[in-house]
């Protein structure tokens, strides 16, 4: 048996304990607070708020002040697309005001991050709609929380006169599946049917062959590759 130096003080739980609760107190008091402001990001933990806070205690001054700055510079500067919802330091994000993407194949996802994920992959050439919150009734969440009005009632209706004869406008659905994904589904393809628009407005889903309830946060790129390719028609 390897011996460490705590294999045989008998009491190996209490000493990291106190040990770590007297390095807290020790701590001034401006580590501490930035400690407990990295807690309340959401998905940064004790540990996580400890190691942000220690990196940058240890990062180099010039390294630091440029992330000071860029920080201030990004929070007053990005906003969010006013087309499709995306992080945007203009009108438009990058995507929006790219000429060489489709305007006509709008990918829909739920939240700013499966962009991230969908554009790693780097098959899909179309833009994107932020819906932010799927339609769930049962939370209490109908079409006037999420941000679906804006793409049925202004951006649908104003890329419709610009299809040509043979072309149809494409809807990609990128949700996690699920009871609120479905319910967004069937809202989307009720309004579309009772606005005469499934001739111009085609309306499809990743590939099957998907686990039922996947996640797209999860999802590894070559998976996600070949569902984007073979998206097929709903
Ligand atoms: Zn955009």
């Amino acid at each position: 048996m390897v011996r460490t130096p705590d294999s045989h003080s008998g009491n190996r739980g209490s000493i990291p304990r106190i040990a770590a609760k007297s390095n807290f107190l020790m701590l001034p008091d401006s580590v501490t607070n930035a400690i407990e402001l990295f807690k309340k990001l959401p998905g940064v933990g004790k540990r996580g708020a400890q190691k942000l806070t220690i990196d940058l205690l240890e990062s180099k001054d010039d390294v630091f002040s440029e992330l000071i700055t860029n920080l201030v510079t990004m929070k007053e500067t990005v906003k969010f697309c006013e087309t499709c919802g995306f992080f945007a330091d203009q009108k438009l994000c990058n995507i929006c005001s790219n000429y060489d993407r489709d305007k006509f194949k709008i990918c829909l996802v739920e939240k700013v991050t499966d962009v991230f994920n969908i554009e790693k992959t780097g098959v899909f050439n179309g833009v994107y709609h932020v819906v932010n919150r799927l339609i769930s009734p049962i939370d209490n969440i109908f079409i006037q929380q999420t941000n679906l009005p804006f793409l049925l009632e202004d951006r649908i209706p104003k890329l419709i006169p610009k299809l040509t004869n043979d072309q149809q406008l494409e809807l990609v659905i990128f949700f996690k599946a699920g009871f609120s994904s479905e319910a967004t589904i069937t809202y989307l393809r009720e309004y579309l049917k009772q606005k005469g628009l499934t001739q111009n407005v085609q309306t499809t889903k990743l590939a099957e062959g998907l686990p039922l309830y996947y996640n797209p946060d999860n999802l590894d790129q070559a998976t996600m590759v070949k569902a984007l390719e073979d998206r097929r028609a709903i």
